[in-house]
């Protein structure tokens, strides 16, 4: 796993990315596969791609990491110069392959593949109404809920009128690559929540959820999908044409894809990662450093934060010494078991050893990027103690997370959520620490220099940009009416 972070002891895991490529004179098989395992750290259950050869569609859908999920011979019968991918962590509804993707589909005009990366708020209304009308589902996801709405709506409208259409009636966070035949579409929610951008290749154009796997092709970042846009690339990889399909007058995105989710080496929404973390790392010294003699990341995912602290501090004339403390064993992986409760509790052990000479007799800071159940931290800090600190110190990068993600964040529900009923000081008590400081979220605005209301900030102040069922919202949104009187009439 790129972040190196297991959601079975973080609770918080991205659950998709998604790819679509056109090219002028090569199959398309090879670079999607190339860029699923740059977006790999999206999404480990299952990996699939969808071609078109001009003819007919070809599918290989496979549960596993990237790298398992296809041979040579699979990718040598994905036929076809245009194509998508997608990379699914799914979680509603278990781990199956019926929830893998992109999900397919042939229909009286046409063949239509769909990978996802998001969650939509009101799948359940439209896929009751489009049960009423005579469709029938194979899984429970959202993305066949889309799939079906689109492809309804495509037997009346243009392409683009019915991906409109098909926008007018879902709400939620969607990414969205899709093809049609052999044409390649990218739509981004109105929101801008999950990221989306375009890159140019030296024979065609990819969209990708994350500019990494654009930079895996040689190729160029062109641009971010605006929120609302929906890119429609040229089957002979010439180049594409943008349909601004939705303007709403503030943006929601996700402020954890800086913090947490993104490779650190993606551009997105027009900021590097590596760079908005180490910025959040100087703001944190900023509203809560504390000298001691050594500063720790916890890795991977605390390293870029715990640089630029260490730098901020050390710029103010702190003397604190930067150390990788805590040293990783790559090889435990998903698949671990752990077969007690006990044994859960020594992974951190196997995962994670302290350099005992870094912070033997001396005062540690530890940074990490958030804190979900606070199993972790308990384990690190003790770790630490045990190593010989004088005094551990924790500081996160991050506001508290108070309240779970409804928009495609694998999470943790509110009553796993340390931060949801407790202080700071409570949750400071309970895993043992001298001091522990969150990030302000005035401090992230600031650091991706965007106003509050552009971002989407649900998990830390428990109110959403969406309209979602039992929750209070940020903004004056509601959800479309859904029924049979907005329903297009008959096939
Ligand atoms: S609730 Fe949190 S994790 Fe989910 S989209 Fe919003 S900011 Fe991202």
């Amino acid at each position: 796993m790129a972040h190196g972070r297991d959601h079975r002891t973080t609770g918080m895991t991205e659950k998709c990315g998604v790819v679509g490529v056109s090219l002028s004179d090569r199959d398309a098989a090879r670079p999607l596969y190339y860029s699923l395992y740059a977006l790999q750290h999206r999404g480990q259950e299952s990996a699939g791609i969808v071609t078109h050869d001009g003819f007919q569609q070809h599918s290989h859908v496979e549960m596993g990491l990237v790298g398992d999920a296809f041979d040579a011979a699979d990718l040598d019968q994905l036929n076809g110069q245009t194509g998508i991918g997608h990379v699914r962590y799914p979680t509603s509804g278990g781990v199956n392959a019926s929830c893998a993707q992109p999900f397919s589909v042939s229909f009286k005009s046409g063949s239509l593949g769909l990978a996802h990366n998001g969650n939509l708020v009101n799948a359940g209304e439209i896929r009751s109404e489009l049960e009423a009308l005579g469709h029938a589902f194979t899984s429970n996801g959202d993305t066949e809920v889309i799939a079906h709405d689109l492809a309804r709506n495509l037997l009346e409208e243009d392409l683009v009128r019915a991906v409109k259409r098909t926008m007018s009636r879902i709400h939620g966070s969607y990414a969205l690559t899709i093809m049609h035949d052999e044409a390649v579409l990218g739509v981004r929610d109105p929101e801008g929540n999950r990221p989306l951008c375009i890159g140019k290749l030296d024979d065609g154009y990819v969209l990708a959820s994350e500019s990494a796997a654009i930079d895996t092709l040689d190729g160029e970042l062109v641009r971010d999908v605006a929120p609302g846009e929906l890119i429609v690339l040229e089957s002979d990889g010439s180049g594409f044409d943008s349909y601004q399909l939705v303007d709403r007058d503030a943006t929601a995105h996700c402020f954890f894809e800086h913090v947490y989710f993104a490779r650190p080496d993606s551009i997105i929404d027009d900021e590097l990662v590596y760079e908005a973390r180490r910025d959040l790392g100087r703001e944190l010294w900023a509203e809560s450093g504390i000298e001691t003699d050594v500063v720790m990341p916890v890795p991977d995912s605390g390293r870029s934060f715990a640089s630029g602290y260490a730098e901020a501090a050390n710029d103010d004339g702190a003397d604190v010494e930067f150390a990788e403390g805590l040293m990783k064993n790559r090889y435990v992986g998903r698949t671990f078991i752990m077969p007690t409760q006990d044994e859960r509790e020594r992974a951190v052990r196997l995962k994670l050893n302290p350099i005992r000479s870094t912070v033997e007799g001396r005062t540690v800071t530890i940074i990490d990027d958030s804190i979900v159940r606070g199993t972790t931290s308990t384990q690190l800090v003790d770790l630490i103690r045990d190593a010989g600190a004088e005094e551990v110190h924790v500081r996160i990068g991050a506001p508290p997370i108070v309240a779970p993600c409804y928009m495609g964040i694998d999470m943790a529900s509110r009553d796993e959520l340390i931060a949801a009923d407790k202080s700071v000081d409570d949750i400071r008590e309970i895993i043992g620490a001298d001091s522990l400081s969150y990030l302000s979220i005035d401090a992230i605005a600031d650091v991706l220099g965007r106003a509050k209301g552009d971002l989407c900030l649900g998990c830390v102040t428990g109110e959403y940009p969406y309209d979602i069922d039992g929750e209070s919202t940020d903004r004056d949104v509601s959800r479309p009416v859904v029924g049979s009187e907005s329903a297009p009439a008959g096939d």
